[in-house]
């Protein structure tokens, strides 16, 4: 471990421009539990069943009650963690230029990185599904659930629901960024859900560096990355960065 982590500040010194792409586990240090991997939402309920669009429109209700109100309960109070922090210095000493993230939660900007393509959209806002009037999800009242709209409508997150389509500009200006790093740092994501899992397919086309951060192998480890880094963020990525601070 001790090698990759070496390794990692001698590649990211090495790089002119880096990009992450995140996921859930990037923010389970945050106290927001993943949906797979251990601990995740997950081991208690099928996501595929909840976080789908079909759910959501058949019941509502039961989608704000078993999804939405504990994700609103978690989101609105959780602040960044180390491995959040370590990315926006990243982008302070001038190496990371842009972070996609599948996450909803809003974390890489409160920490301070200016440039994050939301690849899922995000959990800040609510949205009326009858006339698109938006509320910020802090303001959203809860005490009758589904809430609802002045007009009457039912409020959702202004998110992207499983069996929904990406933001076209999120998913094009990803794609760019992955195609024109030469590093990127894949951290906390299982790699999973696409088409979020093909941006290091474009990254390693181009010839850039794939470098993971996980406490776990995923479908991109052995075939994809160059390396996986065996371990939490957080951790990872101040140890990372102790190294890295000599060297630049
Ligand atoms: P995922 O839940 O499928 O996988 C989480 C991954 O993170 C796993 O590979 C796990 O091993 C790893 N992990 C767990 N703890 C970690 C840590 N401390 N450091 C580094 N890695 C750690 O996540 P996904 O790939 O992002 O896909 C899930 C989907 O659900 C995404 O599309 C996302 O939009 C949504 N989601 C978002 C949030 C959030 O916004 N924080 C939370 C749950 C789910
Ligand atoms: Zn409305």
């Amino acid at each position: 471990m001790d090698d990759l982590i070496k390794q990692a500040a001698g590649d990211l010194a090495a790089a002119c421009n880096v990009v992450a792409l995140t996921g859930a586990g990037i923010s389970t240090e945050s106290g927001i539990p993943p949906f797979r991997g251990k601990g995740g939402l997950w081991e208690k309920f099928d996501p595929m069943e909840i976080a789908h669009i079909d759910a959501f429109m058949k019941d509502p209700a039961r989608v704000w009650n078993l999804l939405v109100k504990e994700m609103k309960a978690i989101v609105d109070t959780a602040r960044p963690n180390d491995g959040h922090k370590g990315l926006a210095k990243l982008e302070q000493m001038g190496k990371l230029k842009t972070v996609i993230t599948q996450n909803i939660d809003g974390l890489h900007q409160a920490a301070g990185n200016t440039d994050v393509i939301e690849f899922h959209g995000n959990f800040a806002w609510q949205r009326c599904m009858d006339c698109s009037q938006k509320y910020e999800t802090r303001q959203v009242d809860i005490s009758q659930i589904p809430p609802r709209c002045r007009c009457g409508g039912i409020l959702r997150p202004d998110a992207v629901f499983f069996g929904e389509m990406i933001p076209q500009d999120a998913m094009w200006r990803s794609k760019q960024a992955a195609s024109d790093c030469d590093l990127m740092l894949v951290v906390g994501t299982s790699a999973v859900v696409q088409p979020a899992a093909l941006m290091p397919l474009f990254a390693k086309e181009t010839g850039a560096k794939i470098i993971e951060i996980n406490p776990e192998e995923t479908p991109l480890t052995v075939e994809v990355s160059d390396y996986l880094i065996k371990g939490r963020a957080g951790e990872v990525m101040n140890q990372i960065l102790q190294e890295l601070k000599p060297a630049i």
